[in-house]
C-alpha cells in the first residue's frame, strides 16, 4: 500500500476546505470499500481526511413529511430506525441485504453512495481497465463477465453498480445533499450516478471539493407497501445478480402508482420509469407484471456469460411485484 497522509475533520466546513486545498485527497468514513481498494493500489490517495466525527449523524423528519438521513449514519442504524422501517421498508430491506453485519455497522450512507464496482478486472491492477485508467481497455467485454451489467453499458465499460441502498433510493426518488467551497446544492439520486459512456472513470457528479452531507427521502405515504428482493449466488455477503426495489400504490386491485428500480443489471442504480408507466392504471395481476418485465429488459445488451440475467431480471421483477401487491397493509 502506498504511504498516505492523514487528517481528521470535525466540522463539514473544515473538511471541505481541507480537500479543496489538497490534490489526490479523499474523505474516509467507514472505509469498507476505500481501504480494500487502497490495499490493492487501485486507489492511491496522497492523503485521507477522516470525517467520522462530523456531526452528520441524525435521522430526522423534514417539515414536508419526508426523512433526512445524515451522511455519517451507519447502514445498520438506518436499516433499523423506526422511521425507515415503517415508512420505507424497501430501504431498510436493501440495507439489510447488503454486505455483513460487521460491514453494515461501519459503512455509512454517504460512503454507500460512493461505492465502486466489484468488476474483477477493476479491482485487480494487473489488468487494464478504462474505469481505473482511461483508454487502457476493457478486458471484461471479451473476458469473464458473469456479474456485469446488461443495461446502460458502453463500449468502454460494462461494470454493474454494486450498491443495494442506491437501488432503493432510486425507487424512492431520494435527493443527495452536497456541500462544497461554493456552498450547498442538492442532486436527485437519478442524476447523481453517471452512465459509463465514453468516460467510465467519472462515476458521479460529485465535484472534487464536495462532501455528501445527507440523503433526503420525500414524503411518500404509500411506500410502506414496498419490498426489496435480491437474488444472489449465496444468501449473505454477496452482490446482487439481480435486485428489484418495488413500491405500489393500489386502489383495490388497480395500480394507481408504482416505483421500480433494479440492481445488478445496470451500470448505475437502474430506475425503470417505462416499467412504472406500464404498471400504472393496470390491474395488479401476473399478466400486467409479465408485460412490465418484457419492458424492463427490452434494451438489454447481454454479454457472453451474463445472458441469464435477462430472464432472471424478468422473474425477479414479477416476484417482487407479486409480493408487494399481496402485502397486508
Ligand atoms: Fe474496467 Fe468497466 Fe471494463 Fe470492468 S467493465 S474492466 S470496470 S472498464
Amino acid at each position: 500500500m502506498k504511504p498516505f497522509g492523514y487528517a481528521r475533520a470535525v466540522e463539514a466546513d473544515t473538511a471541505v476546505a481541507t480537500i479543496s486545498n489538497n490534490q489526490d485527497t479523499k474523505f474516509i468514513a467507514g472505509g469498507t470499500n476505500l481501504l480494500d481498494l487502497m490495499k490493492e493500489e487501485v486507489e492511491q490517495p496522497d492523503k485521507l481526511i477522516d470525517i467520522n466525527r462530523l456531526p452528520l449523524t441524525k435521522i430526522e423528519e423534514t417539515s414536508s413529511g419526508g426523512v433526512r438521513i445524515g451522511a455519517m449514519v451507519s447502514n445498520t442504524h438506518t436499516a433499523n430506525h423506526p422511521l425507515i422501517r415503517q415508512r420505507y421498508p424497501v430501504l431498510s430491506q436493501a440495507f439489510l441485504a447488503g454486505a455483513t453485519q460487521q460491514l453494515r455497522n461501519r459503512a455509512t450512507v454517504g460512503g454507500n453512495l460512493m461505492q465502486r464496482t466489484r468488476c474483477y478486472y477493476f479491482v485487480n491492477p494487473i489488468y487494464p481497465c478504462n474505469k481505473r485508467k482511461p483508454n487502457s481497455g476493457c478486458p471484461a467485454i471479451e473476458g469473464y463477465n458473469r456479474n456485469h451489467a446488461i443495461l446502460g453499458t458502453s463500449e468502454q465499460c460494462i461494470a454493474a453498480h454494486p450498491s443495494d441502498m442506491c437501488v432503493a433510493l432510486a425507487a424512492l426518488d431520494a435527493t443527495v445533499h452536497l456541500q462544497g467551497t461554493n456552498g450547498t446544492r442538492t442532486v436527485p439520486i437519478s442524476e447523481f450516478h453517471l452512465l459509463p459512456e465514453a468516460n467510465p472513470d467519472v462515476e458521479t457528479v460529485l465535484q472534487p471539493d464536495e462532501l455528501i452531507t445527507a440523503v433526503e427521502l420525500p414524503a411518500l405515504f404509500w411506500a410502506k407497501r414496498s419490498h426489496y428482493l435480491k437474488v444472489r449466488d449465496r444468501t449473505s455477503y454477496a452482490f446482487a445478480l439481480v435486485s428489484v426495489a418495488a413500491a405500489l400504490d393500489l386502489d383495490g386491485d388497480t395500480i394507481k402508482d408504482a416505483r421500480i428500480a433494479c440492481g445488478g443489471i445496470g451500470t448505475k442504480p437502474w430506475r425503470a420509469s417505462e416499467v412504472e408507466s406500464a404498471l400504472i392504471g393496470q390491474r395488479a395481476n401476473t399478466e400486467t407484471y409479465q408485460t412490465a418485465a418484457e419492458i424492463l429488459v427490452r434494451d438489454a445488451k447481454p454479454q457472453q456469460h451474463n445472458a441469464f440475467k435477462v430472464e432472471l431480471a424478468k422473474r425477479t421483477l414479477i416476484r417482487a411485484l407479486t409480493e408487494v401487491a399481496t402485502m397486508d397493509r
